[in-house]
């Protein structure tokens, strides 16, 4: 082919980037094309420290193209209106791009395809952001999996492909299109977005791979350490490909200890979990809308916008609740034992619809991704594929006692309980008079009389 787009998506790298590496490899000309969408803006899960980090990563795309000879065109709007045009202005014989597995946005590329089919231009779509997709790994019937220990197994049993090349320079001169400015947003919260770009995720993932990967087992559920890779933003934006993060994990793993390997092999697991949950949204898109087990669409959730508003304002009275959900006011991020702690508490101690928390999380979250995200909410509320079962109810001070121990966590967080000793900083109504002379507030429900509330709620769906 003579001229292509590379319509790039959540795939905002020129490294190891299927689609991109296609393009170039079967035409002489790549135009590269990104397009800010509407629903990235204005859609009821738009988020702006999400938005915020993806439009730094446009903007580190544009100048590592630029140091390739390559200009990357922007525009705004919606893609189906734009790109047809652009595919008439620059002549391109087909556009590129990385396959999406969100049901909107799968509808909405069969009608780009239909509408560039119509001018005699291609459109195709290839797997990028995971190793497997939807119908690829599949039980013995040939059904999906909805159980993660034996898909994990299927996954681990195949061979994982090599990263793809870097994107090389352009050949010859492009088409000159107009390229509009992206918008400057300022992130909502008070503190710095982790760096965005491609050159960030590499270095992100070159400091785990150096050394952290090798305690993960052990460090990874306590929130006060930086145990954990810090990855999922760029995983979500596609400012890292997942087969460069496979091959430094391999490189990592064959380097260690052998105690340190079983660290290595935990955080596979953590990978394959991001595609388990991938190929559960494609192949039961209805979990997009309603619990996995339609049985707990019948639960009676309690509508009370005064507990809902606390929670989201880090005002419930248990410190670790607080502490994580101002955390991710305030810098769009939060641990995953957090995220846990925070989703139980929100289901089963205020007996809240798992929904109303998983879109406040997506509109909060940098790494929002709606496949992670709808799987952790409903894992966490036991309505899920391989949920918790919805006795396994989180003590939420139990789980602070343990995974936040000297309350490091919960101090950074909560200023009002600065003055807490050790011992009674995560619960500090043990403290009465303590917790007169601060402003924290009182606890707005007690676990105990909750978590047989909600035994309840579950028993009766269940008969
Ligand atoms: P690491 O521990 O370093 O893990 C490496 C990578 O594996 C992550 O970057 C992520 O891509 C993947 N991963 C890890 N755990 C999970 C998991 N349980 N499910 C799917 N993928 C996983 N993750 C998101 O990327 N986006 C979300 O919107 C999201 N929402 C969540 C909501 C709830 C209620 C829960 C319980 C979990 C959610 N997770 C989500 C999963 C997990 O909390 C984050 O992936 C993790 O905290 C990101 O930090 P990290 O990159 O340091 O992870």
């Amino acid at each position: 082919m003579n001229t292509v787009i590379h319509w790039f998506r959540r795939d905002l790298r020129v490294s190891d980037n299927t689609a991109l590496h296609e393009a170039a490899k079967r035409a002489r000309t790549v135009i590269p094309v990104f397009i800010l969408e509407d629903a990235w803006r204005t859609g009821p899960d738009a988020g702006a420290a999400r938005l915020a980090f993806l439009l730094q990563a446009v903007e580190s795309l544009r100048k590592d193209l630029a140091e390739l000879g390559h200009r990357l065109v922007v525009r705004a709007g919606q893609a189906e209106e734009i790109l047809p045009a652009l595919c008439r202005e620059c002549g391109a014989q087909a556009v590129f791009a990385s396959q999406g597995y969100e049901p909107q946005a799968r509808q909405r590329d069969e009608r780009i395809l239909m509408s560039l089919l119509n001018q005699g231009v291609g459109f195709e779509l290839h797997k990028d952001a995971v190793i497997w997709a939807e119908q690829e790994i599949l039980t013995q019937l040939g059904t999906p999996y909805t159980v993660f220990t034996p898909y994990a197994k299927a996954w681990k049993a195949r061979p994982v492909p090599p990263a793809k090349p870097r994107l090389g320079p352009a050949q010859g001169a492009a088409p000159d299109l107009r390229s509009d400015r992206l918008p400057a947003t300022v992130a909502k919260g008070t503190q710095p977005l982790p760096p965005a770009g491609e050159l960030a995720a590499l270095e992100q993932l070159r400091r785990f791979m150096a050394g952290p990967v090798r305690n993960y087992g052990r460090d990874r559920d306590f929130p006060a350490v930086a145990g954990t890779s810090g990855l999922s933003p760029h995983l979500h934006a596609g400012t890292i490909g997942i087969r460069t993060v496979l091959a430094a994990l391999k490189q990592a793993r064959e380097q260690a200890a052998a105690a340190q390997q079983a660290s290595c092999d935990v955080f596979l697991n953590e990978l394959i979990w991001r595609e388990f949950y991938t190929q559960v949204l494609c192949n039961f898109p209805h979990v997009v809308k309603s619990a996995f087990r339609p049985e707990y669409d019948r639960l009676p959730w309690s509508e009370n916008r005064a507990h809902f508003q606390a929670w989201c304002e880090g005002r419930t009275g248990y410190p670790i609740v607080d502490a994580a959900m101002r955390c991710l006011n305030a810098t769009g991020t939060m641990h995953n034992r957090q995220r846990m702690i925070v989703a139980m508490f929100l289901t089963k101690d205020l007996l809240i619809n798992w929904q109303w928390g998983e879109r406040y999380f997506m509109q909060q979250l940098v790494d929002g991704d709606l496949a992670a995200n709808n799987g952790g909410w409903q894992w966490s509320a036991g309505t899920g594929t391989d949920a918790a079962p919805y006795f396994r109810i989180f003590n939420p001070v139990s789980q602070a006692e343990k995974f936040d121990p000297a309350g490091g966590f919960v101090r950074r967080w909560i200023p009002e309980l600065q003055g807490c000793p050790d011992e009674l900083i995560q619960r500090p109504w043990e403290n009465p008079l303590l917790l007169s002379q601060s402003k924290y507030p009182r606890r707005i429900v007690l676990h105990e009389i909750q978590r047989d509330k909600c035994l309840a709620m579950f028993k009766a769906v269940k008969k």
